[in-house]
């Protein structure tokens, strides 16, 4: 019998009955600290380690069920699908075929879900970003969904969350991805003009385009622990700067030490922190309180709810006064 028709032996070993049943995926090792972690207490401890605080890179829906109140989420601008006008490949691999593969995956789009849902009753327009699509990057589709979901905060005076996890502007789309930031910053702006709160939550990892336009725009912009947050990549700074960086560089602890950050806020309070700050901008609860006679004090900010108001409406006309002389694109160019 000639050797190339010889049945193949396998690898000797345990027979299979005496061998422990572990299924797939029961433990995890934490990326910071290299504990191993039970699947399961890492799920109810909301993805962050209980040894170091590192709080994992948890997909967008995951997140949205961190944030909100149960089935109080609807989705909006689903459909919306990259074109490929720039026909990008490059040697074989094309980005339709890529996008394509990533569609495939799972159930996402593209790199963003938006919506509207509640968190502990106050409505709020979200956008919530997901690294598992292509890293995160953002082309257009991204822009776009995030642009409309801020559209949607200017018409219904709803405030606006995005939380962001993303590798930066998705290079595939080029120029087209890099415009995103100038939409998405033009329409902030708009927001900003109107008094309607934005906040925005910066995950692991917060890099490249993200960080330079809408992501660092928030009236309040809070960060999870230990998150890379950054522009270029550590390793291209200290080739171009040619010195050592600091300690604990690019990550939140840092950024708030040198005030790119307001708050850092891990998991289990950020649904409290949320509501209490929404509380603290929106003019309607405050009236609301006002008219139930519920609260004469608004969160612990010490203000109340008719000073509030005011204060909002001095707020806006400040704005006003500041951007006369110039005028941001119409919502049909953004
Ligand atoms: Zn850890």
């Amino acid at each position: 019998m000639s050797w190339l028709n010889r049945a193949k032996r396998g690898v000797k070993g345990k027979p299979k009955a005496t061998r422990p049943e572990i299924p797939d995926g029961l433990w995890t090792k934490c990326p910071s600290c290299s504990e191993i972690l039970f699947r399961q207490e890492l799920e109810k401890n909301l993805w962050v380690c209980s040894h170091c605080q590192f709080h994992f890179r948890v997909g967008a829906n995951t997140y949205l069920s961190f944030l909100l109140d149960p089935d109080s989420f609807h989705e909006t601008h689903r459909g919306l699908t990259s074109e490929d006008p720039l026909n990008f490949k490059v040697g074989k691999d094309r980005y339709a075929d890529k996008l394509a593969k990533a569609r495939k995956k799972g159930t996402l789009e593209d790199a963003v879900v938006t919506g509207r849902g509640e968190i502990e009753g106050a409505p709020v327009i979200l956008a919530v970003m997901d690294f598992n699509f292509m890293g995160g990057s953002m082309g257009s589709v991204v822009g776009e969904k995030i642009a409309r979901g801020i559209r949607d905060s200017l018409e219904s005076g709803l405030p606006q969350i995005i939380v962001s996890q993303s590798g930066g502007a998705r290079m595939q789309e080029s120029i087209l991805s890099l415009m995103q930031m100038a939409k998405t910053s033009a329409l902030l702006g708009k927001l900003r003009e109107r008094a309607i709160p934005f906040i925005s939550i910066l995950t692991h990892p917060t890099t490249g385009g993200v960080t330079a336009s809408f992501a660092m725009l928030g009236d309040i912009i809070i960060a999870e622990p230990k998150a890379l947050i950054g522009f270029a990549g550590p390793r291209v700074i200290q080739q171009t700067i040619q010195a050592e960086l600091p300690e604990g560089f690019q990550r939140s602890e840092f950024l708030l030490e040198h005030g790119m950050v307001d708050r850092i806020v891990s998991r289990s309070d950020l649904r409290h922190v949320l509501c209490k700050s929404l509380r603290f901008f929106t003019k309607d609860e405050a009236e609301q309180n006002l008219e139930d006679g519920s609260a004469e004090i608004v969160g612990d900010t010490g203000a109340s709810p008719s000073l509030f108001a005011a204060r909002r409406e001095e707020e806006v006309s400040r704005r006003r006064d500041a951007t006369a002389g110039y005028s941001l694109p119409d919502d049909d160019s953004a």
